[in-house]
């Protein structure tokens, strides 16, 4: 390759959460060149724009999504679940559900523990202020003036009210303007926070991070790129090959993929997201030398940890038609998909060493799959499952989609915390606080009577919370795969920076966390070179 415009100080694969951070923070200096490649398109879907709940579920379609789904699922009776995944700029920052939420300290703290230096929560604090503009105003804890304008919830709907009311009459904590990013986050109800612009619009990365970054010279972005592999020379990652005219929808081509190369002078950061962070790395060479040999893949770097550790959060969901005597036209749609904040514990005894397993979404609104008739919708969700999964290769051919598999309720354990959490939630729903709303329960209805169907509800119908993680995670064990500056061991010249390098999941919604990594991504960039 010798055209010089293939050449740049940083290649940035994946435009998603994390690599728009970083590609906005690195080219902040005119002297360094960057280049951004994004497999999907600019975020000009006009649907980005609407953030209605009933308008989000029209952004999950193929032309801005990757089209995944689960192996059969071998303790969920075998179903297959779907998987969405952003394939656009900006990635799942771009049609996510806009909570936004820090991890709980202690998770961050606990990263530290296992060997992690930079990434207790004292290390990662100013991170997320430094990310954030907050309505509220600065504190100890709170950032105003960075990229990601950080709203409170200005018409929340008398079910979030509701809930907030209904958890106090149960002895937990919380007000509607609690700030439960700040020194608290557990044990309380509070009305939710979102990265929203003061005009309303999704603050996602793309718009927080590259829009206001699009006319610099030094800035090169490429959509409808998508990286096939990683050149590596000897132990050095010295640049990428990507494909164009993929006419990629969903999981199928329908174009004919033009191939080019790029080369980084300094570093190659993958930020790919974590099923096609781990792909990437495999196709290059850079995995579990048995898998990749079954492909045919000749391994340069044998790091088993490639995609295995593969961690998320499993929700099941319950949803209730309003009471037939409530006033509907008090009856708000709602701006965000959970509007309250609720974290806690599924048993007694963990307060204080742990971080919450349970957290419970809320909303004054019915999934249109669900029933045509008013209602709301209660979301609980077991955010420490221990089930542990795996992403793997389909086939040497770069525009397969991985096979993942999530192994949910692999533990039994996992089961009983989900279990415990929509009997919770159940209780809350049942508070003198719902008594004006409060009609049929439609799912799981006759489905859950007992605890064992309320199992079996859960194994054919529980879903992802969309928070995949740790496919790739940072440590120094022989199952990690970068060390605490990113950098993937073995290699010079290539780090992994997105949700793929948590060794533990976060407790909650794992964007601003994404957007802690990549502001702590570029700094470590900057400090190393
Ligand atoms: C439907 C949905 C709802 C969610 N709701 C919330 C929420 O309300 N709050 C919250 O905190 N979190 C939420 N999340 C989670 C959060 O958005 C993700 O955890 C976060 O986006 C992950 O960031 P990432 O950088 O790891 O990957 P991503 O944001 O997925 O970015 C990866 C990017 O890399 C690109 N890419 C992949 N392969 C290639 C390739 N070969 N070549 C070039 N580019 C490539 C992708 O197209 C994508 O743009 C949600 C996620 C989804 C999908």
């Amino acid at each position: 390759m010798t055209s010089s415009e293939q050449h740049f100080d940083y290649v940035i694969v994946g435009g998603g959460a994390t690599g728009c951070v970083i590609a906005s923070r690195l080219s902040e200096n005119p002297s360094i060149k960057v280049l951004l490649l994004e497999a999907g398109d600019m975020d000009i879907d006009p649907a980005i724009k609407e953030t209605a709940v009933t308008k989000l579920f029209d952004l999950w379609k193929p032309e801005l999504n990757w089209g995944l789904e689960t192996e059969p699922e071998p303790y969920c009776n075998n179903v297959r679940k779907p998987l969405i995944q952003g394939r656009v700029l900006g990635g799942g920052s771009t049609l996510n559900g806009r909570i936004f939420i820090r991890g709980h300290r202690l998770d961050f703290d606990n990263w530290a523990h296992l060997g992690n230096e930079g990434w207790s929560y004292k290390d990662v604090l100013p991170y997320f202020k430094k990310m954030e503009d907050f309505e509220g105003g600065p504190s100890e804890f709170r950032g105003v003036g960075g990229p990601v304008r950080i709203s409170k919830l200005k018409d929340p709907s008398p079910t979030a009210l509701a809930w907030i009311e209904g958890t106090k009459e149960l002895g937990f904590g919380g007000e509607r303007d609690y700030d439960y990013n700040a020194e608290k986050q557990d044990g309380t109800s509070a009305l939710t926070q979102s990265n929203t612009t003061i005009d309303g619009k999704r603050a996602s990365t793309a718009l927080a991070y590259i829009h206001p970054a699009l006319g610099r010279p030094n800035l090169t972005i490429r959509t409808n790129a998508e990286v096939t592999k990683i050149i590596i020379e000897g132990d050095k990652a010295v640049g990428v090959e990507y494909a164009t005219n993929t006419g990629r929808v969903g999981s199928t081509l329908k174009g004919t993929p033009t191939y080019a190369k790029a080369f980084a002078d300094a570093e190659i950061i993958l930020s790919a997201g974590p099923y096609q962070s781990p792909k990437i790395l495999m196709l290059s060479g850079i995995g579990d030398e048995d898998h990749l040999k079954s492909h045919g893949i000749s391994t340069l770097f044998n790091l088993p940890g490639v995609g295995a550790n593969l961690q998320d959060h499993i929700v099941g969901r319950m949803a209730f038609k309003f009471k037939p005597s409530t006033d509907l036209s008090k009856q708000n749609i709602p701006s965000i998909i959970s509007e309250t904040s609720f974290l806690t514990y599924s048993r007694p005894g963990l307060e204080g060493s742990a971080s919450p397993d349970v957290q419970v979404f809320v909303g004054g609104f019915m999934f249109p799959d669900v029933s045509p008739e008013p209602g709301f919708t209660i979301v609980p969700a077991n955010v420490q499952a221990q089930g542990v999964g795996s992403v793997k290769l389909r086939s040497s051919n770069p525009f397969d989609n991985p096979l993942v598999l999530h192994n949910y309720f692999k533990c039994d354990r996992d089961l009983e915390t989900l279990v415990s959490a929509f009997k919770l939630a159940k209780d809350v729903v049942n508070t003198k606080a719902f008594d004006d709303l409060r009609g049929d329960e439609l799912i799981p209805g006759p489905e859950g009577k007992t605890d064992k169907d309320l199992k079996e509800y859960l194994r054919n119908r529980c879903f992802t919370n969309w928070h995949p993680a740790c496919s790739n995670k940072m440590g120094y064990d022989s199952m990690s795969v970068v060390d605490p500056r990113l950098k993937v061991h073995g290699l010079r010249g290539l780090r992994v920076a997105d949700a793929s390098i948590m060794p533990f999941i976060v407790n909650c919604n794992l964007h601003a966390t994404c957007i802690m990594i990549g502001e702590k991504a570029a700094d470590m960039i900057l400090q190393d070179n």
